[in-house]
C-alpha cells in the first residue's frame, strides 16, 4: 500500500511501545495497522511507493476509498499487510518477509481492499522491521534510473509483477 498517497491520521495512534512481552497480547484492529505502518516507514516503503506512483503503478489506483488529494478513506489490515512485487522483494532481500508474513497470519478477517478483522483479537507475535530508509533510497534510485534509460510505458509495472515470484 503506498505511503505517501495517504493522509493517515492513524499513524500517531494507540501503540505508543511496540514491546510486546507477554506470549499472547490483545490487540486492536487500529493499533496493527498501526504497526504495519510503523514498519513501513521504518523500512522507507515510501521512497518506492514515489518512484511506483511518479511511473503510473500505484496498487490505490480505482480504488473506491480513495479520495484525490486527501488519501485513503478506508484504512484496513487487508491492504497494510499486502506487499506488492516491489516491497516483497526488498522484505525478501533483507531477510525480514517470514517476519512480515508471521506477523500478518495472525490478523483475521483480511479481504480484497476491505477488511473483517475484529476490534479486538489475540497475537502472539510482534512486528519489529528496523530502519532500512537508506537502503529503500537506494532501491528508489536504481528503479527511477531503470525507468528513465527504458522508456517504455509500463516498464516498472512488469518489473514489479516480475518481483511479486521472488
Ligand atoms: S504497488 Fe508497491 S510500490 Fe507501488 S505504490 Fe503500491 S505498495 Fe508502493
Ligand atoms: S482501501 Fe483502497 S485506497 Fe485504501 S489502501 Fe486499500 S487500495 Fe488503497
Amino acid at each position: 500500500m503506498p505511503d505517501s498517497t495517504s493522509n493517515d491520521s492513524s499513524y500517531q495512534d494507540s501503540s505508543s511501545s511496540h514491546e510486546w512481552p507477554t506470549p499472547f497480547m490483545q490487540v486492536s484492529r487500529q493499533t496493527v495497522i498501526t504497526m504495519g505502518f510503523h514498519a513501513l516507514h521504518e523500512i522507507g516503503s515510501n521512497s518506492i511507493c514515489n518512484v511506483c506512483i511518479a511511473n503510473g503503478g500505484s496498487c490505490c489506483q480505482g480504488c473506491r476509498h480513495l479520495v484525490k488529494g486527501i488519501g485513503c478513506q478506508k484504512r484496513n489490515t487487508s491492504c497494510t499487510a499486502w506487499l506488492c512485487g516491489f516491497l516483497k522483494f526488498f522484505l525478501y532481500e533483507t531477510g525480514l518477509l517470514r517476519e512480515w508474513n508471521d506477523f500478518w497470519e495472525q490478523v483475521p478477517g483480511q479481504d480484497y481492499r476491505e477488511d473483517f478483522t475484529p476490534e479486538v483479537f489475540y497475537v502472539t507475535k510482534s512486528l519489529h522491521l528496523p530502519d532500512l530508509r537508506n537502503l529503500s533510497e537506494a532501491l528508489a534510485t536504481d528503479l527511477h534510473e531503470l525507468a528513465k534509460s527504458h522508456n517504455v510505458i509500463g516498464f516498472i509495472l512488469t518489473l514489479r509483477e516480475k518481483s511479486i515470484n521472488r
